[in-house]
């Protein structure tokens, strides 16, 4: 199973028969639709629901048919969801709480010693609600081609840069020629020695793990990995775990990053749950986040004092390696900060 020289093939999945961008394109763009395909009278639900925020719904069908039909509480619908209390303003949430807007150059975050993050798209498959940059001024900083070429010049002047990570946005809402292109020019530039992908998009639409991209990561003489991002186990489903395990058996490892998230993963149970469905597909948990203070998301805060009860109990029901890092982000340091 492992490291073989060729390329794993698959028997055509399920999953394989629509395209990536045709799901993509049909995603549910607003929570009326949303809502009625899962069945759930809005009047039911335990919030105010708001059609008219900044930045819109946005959550693909494949995604969608892991929700529990007739349940507004349902773990991935309420990541999703936009509710009016996003509109609250609360002291201390902003709209650049990592203090990145301004940072290193457009398209470029230099925050780390060895590793710089590309921001390589204006957006996501899905919208989080809770999501870190959802203020980022990606229209300046994502899409043109120029960014990308001073983005390279950037690095290859930079040899204390051995890492390139490619984020978002979504980096894998590129499409595979033109993510080839990229990932040749990256290993043109001889002291990058390792390429990392921060997507979220194979979880959401798991056909976007194409034939083409396995060929692509396994061929490079970049040491390769992808870090995704599950919140929840239900988010795992077999499609998904098995796509994703294709990966692992091509010889590109895959990591997993969550955010703890109050009334969706803020027990020990369910992030346990959680690591061993992730490892099943071979898959190793790698961060679990403290929730950025970003406007919009106060409702999915959980402390950091809960944090630590959580991680401790969690070390006392799983191996070692499948405790995922406590870590929060704080402006200024010189790495994530771990506290447990
Ligand atoms: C999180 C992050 C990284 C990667 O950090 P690791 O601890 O290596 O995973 C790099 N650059 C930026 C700007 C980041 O936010
Ligand atoms: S996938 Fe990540 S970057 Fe995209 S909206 Fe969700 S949290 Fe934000």
């Amino acid at each position: 199973m492992k490291n073989s020289a060729a390329i794993i093939p698959v028997s055509s999945p399920e999953c394989q028969k629509k395209s990536w961008k045709h799901e993509l394109k049909n995603a549910f763009s607003n929570n009326r639709q949303l809502l009625e395909y899962l069945q759930i009278d809005k009047r039911a639900a335990p919030y105010e629901i708001n059609e008219s925020l900044d930045f819109p719904v946005r959550v693909p069908l494949s995604f969608a048919k892991r929700m529990k039909v007739g349940d507004p509480l349902d773990p991935l619908l309420l990541q999703v969801l936009a509710n009016d209390i996003e509109n609250q303003v609360v002291a201390g949430y902003g709209k650049d709480p990592l203090l990145e807007q301004g940072l290193s150059q457009p398209g470029l975050l230099h925050k780390y010693y060895g590793r710089v993050l590309f921001i390589l798209s204006g957006s996501c498959a899905i919208n989080c609600r809770y999501c870190f940059r959802r203020h980022f001024p990606y229209q300046t900083s994502a899409d043109s081609y120029s960014n990308l070429q001073n983005n390279l010049d950037y690095v290859s002047s930079d040899t204390s840069i051995s890492e390139v990570i490619l984020s978002g946005g979504d980096p894998l809402l590129m499409g595979d020629q033109q993510l080839a292109l990229l990932v040749n020019q990256l290993s043109e530039i001889p002291h990058v020695k390792q390429l990392r992908i921060h997507t979220r998009m194979p979880i959401v639409i798991p056909s976007r793990i194409t034939e083409q991209l396995i060929e692509l990561l396994a061929a490079t003489r970049l040491i390769t990995c992808l870090v995704v991002h599950t919140n929840h186990p239900n988010e795992i489903d077999d499609i998904t775990g098995t796509q994703l395990q294709r990966l692992v058996q091509n010889g590109i490892p895959v990591l997993n990053q969550s955010v703890l998230l109050k009334d969706i993963n803020n027990n020990s149970k369910t992030l346990a749950l959680l690591s061993r469905r992730l490892f099943s597909y071979q898959i190793l948990p790698y961060y679990l986040h403290l929730l950025d203070p970003v406007q919009g998301s106060a409702h999915f805060y959980e402390s950091e004092a809960n944090a630590l009860v959580l991680i401790d109990s969690l070390r006392k029901s799983l191996p070692g390696f499948l405790v995922p890092r406590l870590a929060v982000e704080r402006p200024g340091e010189k790495s994530k900060t771990i506290l447990a």
